[in-house]
């Protein structure tokens, strides 16, 4: 029941993103006594409700609507209503419209809890056995081209673990552009979790690519990139130093200001070799220029 004097609040419910067992009491027992539960997808959520029996008045909350339906319901609860909100699958405000909701209840003064549970990136992160210790969760990347170039740039030199949500019909595309852009890496891909088909393929970019290329991507799909390590970076980067001519090298931070020890200590640094090297490539150049 509604009250009119009492404050309500908003309840953020994980829920299943595959298998219906995959929820926990908490969330069950929120359901089944909150005032309205918001979805965003109701055709879906009913399936859940009912199988859990569970019988109260559901409104959609989407992509579409998610500002104006958000005002609406910060209105109902500031005037006592508890709202449940359930995304399609999993937990609400990764990678959908949750959090415009919550943001604007916590504007509004209106309490906010989350019941944690199913979360696809965090559920093909465990799965992956790549490194959890640090990782970066990108969601679906962006469409836009120039800011899809720069995200996939960043991810070049990336050294946590990256995962990604990708969608069928675009992952053969994805895959390629990442191979492309950033060179092949070790990668899982994790689909139809907690599903019948779940399965999680550990391979080479490239080797997905040309798997993907013979065989139709079905189902939801995880990506999960194995982070650069810092050592490769560093001799990538050592290396195109060491192809630099010294004088040049030295030219470039003695014309940042560097005095000459300053600039061999950071010559030195660059190419990851020790100072007194720098300063014997000097004199062998300099002895060679003068014959
Ligand atoms: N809020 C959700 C969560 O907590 O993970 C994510 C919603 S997002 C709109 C949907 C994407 O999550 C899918 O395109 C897919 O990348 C990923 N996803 C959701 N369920 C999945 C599953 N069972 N297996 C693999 N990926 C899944």
């Amino acid at each position: 029941m509604e009250e009119t004097q009492k404050q309500g609040m908003l309840y953020l419910c994980a829920t299943p993103i595959g298998n219906l067992s995959d929820i926990t009491g908490r969330v069950l027992e929120t359901l089944r006594n909150v005032d309205i539960i918001a979805a965003e997808d109701t055709r879906n959520s009913i399936k859940l409700l009912n199988h859990y029996q569970i019988k109260v008045p559901l409104t959609s909350y989407h992509e579409y609507n998610k500002y104006d339906k958000a005002r609406e319901l910060v209105d109902r609860m500031q005037n006592g209503a508890s709202v449940a909100l359930v995304t399609d699958a999993g937990t609400p405000s990764i990678s959908d419209p949750g959090e415009v909701l919550t943001n604007m209840c916590h504007d509004a003064g209106i309490k906010v809890t989350s019941l944690p549970g199913p979360c696809a990136l965090i559920t093909a992160l465990s799965l992956s056995g790549f490194s959890a210790r640090r990782f970066v969760f990108e969601g679906f990347l962006p469409s836009d081209g120039k800011t899809r170039r720069e995200v996939i740039g960043d991810l070049m030199n990336e050294t946590r673990t990256t995962i990604i949500y990708e969608a069928p019909h675009h992952l053969k595309g994805t895959l390629f552009e990442l191979y492309e852009n950033i060179g092949d890496r070790n990668i899982a891909i994790c689909r139809e979790l907690t599903k019948k088909f779940e399965e999680v393929k550990r391979m080479r970019l490239l080797e997905a690519v040309e798997y993907y290329n013979e065989h139709e991507p079905k189902g939801e799909f995880v990506l999960i990139l194995e982070g650069r390590s810092r050592r490769t970076i560093k001799e990538e980067q050592e290396k195109d130093w060491a192809d630099t001519d010294i004088n040049e090298h030295m030219k470039l931070y003695e014309e940042m200001g560097y005095d000459r020890m300053e600039a061999m200590k950071k010559v030195a640094a660059d190419r990851g070799v020790s100072k007194r090297d720098v300063y014997r490539d000097l004199i062998k150049k300099d002895s060679v220029q003068e014959q």
